[in-house]
């Protein structure tokens, strides 16, 4: 059986069993104790090997992207490049969700005993996202970027800070004389090869791993508030779907000349890592594998841009805060003015754009934009209990926009032919 076989299989039965065993024996010890004894501990240690290749990867790729790209204005116009393209798609998708959420209006036709039961159960969650202390937004988020102690910085999975310290440090190696430069990065090579070699391996264990995360989140999801919140649930799902299957297919078509059949299925490994880890950091491994070896995209430009996309370019999280913020006024009966939904749209962008790439990395920050326009912010607690269902699917948009960016930014600089992808099957190992 093909690799990438075995992990949609390792998917589809992780979620066939934990969705029976949640509706078979919702509370039984056993199905609990399965999670956290067999599929919760081998969906952590596939989990955690991608995570620990994530600091020397962004470090390796990063530095390399960007000495590879040599002269530092053209380093500056692949930056911005990748900034415009970033924040473009962020606001179409931003945008997507907020024409849905007005036209079919889910938040007004949610009964009053559903959000007072739903604030009751999710509320101690929602103050504890509250009081973690990172709901705050402002100058100092940007000056943060910079970090006082790469190695801290590291440490602390601050990947921002390790983006800004490896954006440096490859600039200032083309800012040296090239043979004091060279063995460095000849080494920085190798690290990164032995990096992309620890990822193939953690790939083997993708099927199972995979099985192990679906299969902990189903068996303990509450389905019987999918139905509460249904047609909440239904448009974000729906936007994801529209932004996913148009939007972005066609931004691979004009813009990366790309048919986007070959482009889907070129990416397949990403979208299940995506969906199953609810994380682009954990996917920024498999997505740089895809990208270079499925898509053909040169390391210098995959090693800068998709670092980059995994934190900054989240195209599913601003739609999804666009939808929740607009559901939440409805529901708390607060009207929003063309204006004050303006508002919505840029804060969505931007607050998507400092979210960490972690699971409910969005969240803290979902609560400052809700204040900032007067809907209650500890209204997230109705939402909570369907956040990790809609967490896969956002991901996984946030992932295949960091994908659609590479393509556009390799082709916009000329170091990339998209007649070479064809159509021929998965040639990556890992996928
Ligand atoms: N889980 C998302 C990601 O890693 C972030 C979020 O929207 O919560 O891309």
């Amino acid at each position: 059986m093909k690799p990438h076989t075995k992990i949609v299989l390792g998917l589809v039965l992780g979620a066939v069993c934990g969705v029976t065993a949640n509706a078979l024996a919702p509370d039984a010890a056993w199905v609990r104790w399965i999670g956290d004894n067999v599929a919760g501990p081998v969906g952590q240690v596939f989990l955690r090997l991608l995570l620990m290749t994530v600091i020397p990867l962004v470090f390796t790729s990063i530095a390399l992207g960007v000495a590879g790209i040599g002269d530092i204005r053209k380093v500056g116009r692949v930056g911005i490049r990748t900034l415009v393209y970033f924040l473009l798609s962020t606001a179409l998708s931003a945008a997507i969700g907020l024409g849905l959420v007005n036209l079919f209006q889910p938040g007004a036709g949610l009964p009053a005993d559903v959000r007072e039961q739903l604030m009751t159960t999710y509320r101690a969650q929602a103050q504890g996202l509250q009081a973690a202390g990172t709901t705050h937004f402002g100058i100092d988020t940007f000056v943060n970027m910079v970090p006082r102690n790469p190695i801290q910085a590291a440490a602390g999975m601050d990947l921002l800070g390790v983006i800004f310290f490896s954006l440096v440090f490859g600039a200032a190696l083309t800012l040296i004389p090239e043979e004091r430069a060279r063995p460095l990065v000849r080494v920085l090579d190798a690290v990164g090869e032995a990096i992309v070699k620890i990822i193939d391996l953690a790939m083997k264990l993708a099927p199972y791993g995979v099985f192990g995360l679906i299969f902990f989140t189903t068996s303990r999801f509450g389905w019987g508030l999918l139905r509460q919140l249904g047609l909440y649930v239904a448009i974000v799902l729906a936007g994801l779907l529209v932004h996913g299957a148009v939007s972005l297919s066609l931004l691979v078509r004009v813009f990366g000349g790309l048919r986007p059949a070959v482009f889907w299925s070129r990416i397949r490994a990403s979208v299940v890592t995506a969906f199953s880890t609810s994380s682009s950091n954990a996917t920024l491994p498999t997505n740089i594998a895809v990208a270079e070896e499925e898509l053909g995209i040169p390391p210098k430009i995959a090693g800068f841009v998709l670092p980059l996309g995994s934190t900054m370019c989240m195209n599913g999280t601003a739609l999804y805060e666009g939808v929740t913020v607009l559901f939440l006024a409805q529901v708390f009966g607060v009207s929003l003015s063309l204006g004050t939904q303006v508002v919505v749209l840029v804060l969505s962008v931007i607050t998507a754009v400092g979210a960490a790439g972690v699971p409910g990395g969005s969240l803290p920050l979902l609560m400052v934009v809700l204040a900032t326009v007067g809907v209650p912010p500890e209204g997230i607690a109705i939402i909570l209990g369907v956040d990790r269902i809609l967490d896969m699917c956002r991901t996984t948009i946030n992932v295949c926009g960091d994908l659609t960016a590479a393509v556009y930014v390799a082709r916009a600089e000329g170091e990339w032919d998209p007649r070479a992808v064809t159509r021929e099957p998965a040639r990556l190992q890992v996928a």
